[in-house]
């Protein structure tokens, strides 16, 4: 497949929002699988110290070796910490232990913010890839600073849950100030409703307010709340691939879908 932008860099998506438990990760792995499974090639950056998206892909705690904390730290060459996950066309830049101490100890470092973007830049291996997708921690601290100053467009999960909506006007006051000093090309992607429950009155009145509030940049593909989800990253594997039929996998393949169809669009408009 051609690389989506006419110069041949890839599109970087950063999968934020400081709350936990929304389903950043749960979004950016299947969203990465279902990629690279229609045949783009996809690299997964793991930003997250939990590295519940490492785990995910089945890539172990003590089996991580160099991973993104290298490559903030400038320890290690941008091509030695790619890794191929189990998902064919998927690669992945693991989270390793160190990585929980980067936020610190960057604190004092120069061009703090823009170390994953200046690794990134710097690796030529880079262009062969469509899409990289950052996976970031809950929390709005240097890491998802990186993350969200590397990207060209970052996608939000918004739970739908009580206090959703308040909890999203941090995320976008930050994507403002980012866009104001770090990265003024830095665009919201879109926002996708997750762990939605057809029988929770609630999750209806969330949805219905997103809309209100943010248009169309919400997208029309909702993720349920789902068992199989949440099953599958102790198994190693995305639920696309844990269990294809199941309701969740096939909402995450349709959000590729129209994931791609908004890309193609923006391209087009940049033509
Ligand atoms: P975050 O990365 O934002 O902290 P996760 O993607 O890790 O959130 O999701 C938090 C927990 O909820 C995980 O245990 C995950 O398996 C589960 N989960 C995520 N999305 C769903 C869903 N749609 N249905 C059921 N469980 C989900
Ligand atoms: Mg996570």
């Amino acid at each position: 497949s051609p690389p989506p932008s006419a110069h041949g860099a890839p599109r970087i998506l950063a999968v934020a929002n400081q709350k936990g438990g929304v389903g950043k990760t749960t979004t950016t792995i299947n969203l990465a699988t279902a990629l690279a499974t229609a045949g783009h090639r996809v690299l997964l950056i793991d930003l997250d110290p939990q590295g519940n998206a490492s785990t995910g892909l089945g890539i172990g705690r003590n089996d991580r070796g160099n991973g993104t904390y290298a490559l903030l730290a400038n320890e290690a060459p941008s091509a030695e910490v790619l890794r191929q996950s189990s998902v064919p066309n998927l690669t992945i830049i693991p989270a390793e232990p160190d990585l929980a101490g980067a936020e610190i100890e960057l604190v004092g470092e120069p061009r703090r913010e823009f170390r994953l973007r200046d690794a990134l830049r710097g690796n030529p291996e880079l262009r062969n890839f469509a899409y990289v997708l950052i996976d970031c921690p809950p929390s709005l601290g240097l890491l998802t600073l990186n993350g969200l100053v590397a990207a060209d467009a970052v996608l939000v999960p918004l739970q739908c849950e009580f206090f959703a909506l308040e909890g999203i006007s941090q995320i976008m006051h930050t994507i403002e100030l980012v866009r104001r000093g770090l990265n003024p090309g830095l665009r919201l992607q879109g926002i996708v409703l997750t762990m939605f429950d057809r029988r929770n009155n609630l999750s209806d009145l969330v949805a219905a307010d997103a809309r209100g509030f943010f248009g169309e940049q919400v997208y029309e593909t909702v993720i349920p709340r789902n068992i199989r989800i949440s099953e599958a990253p102790s198994h190693g594997k995305p639920v696309i691939l844990y269990d294809a039929r199941s309701p969740g996998a096939q909402a995450y393949v349709r959000l590729a879908g129209e994931l791609l169809k908004r890309e193609r669009a923006l391209l087009g408009q940049a033509a």
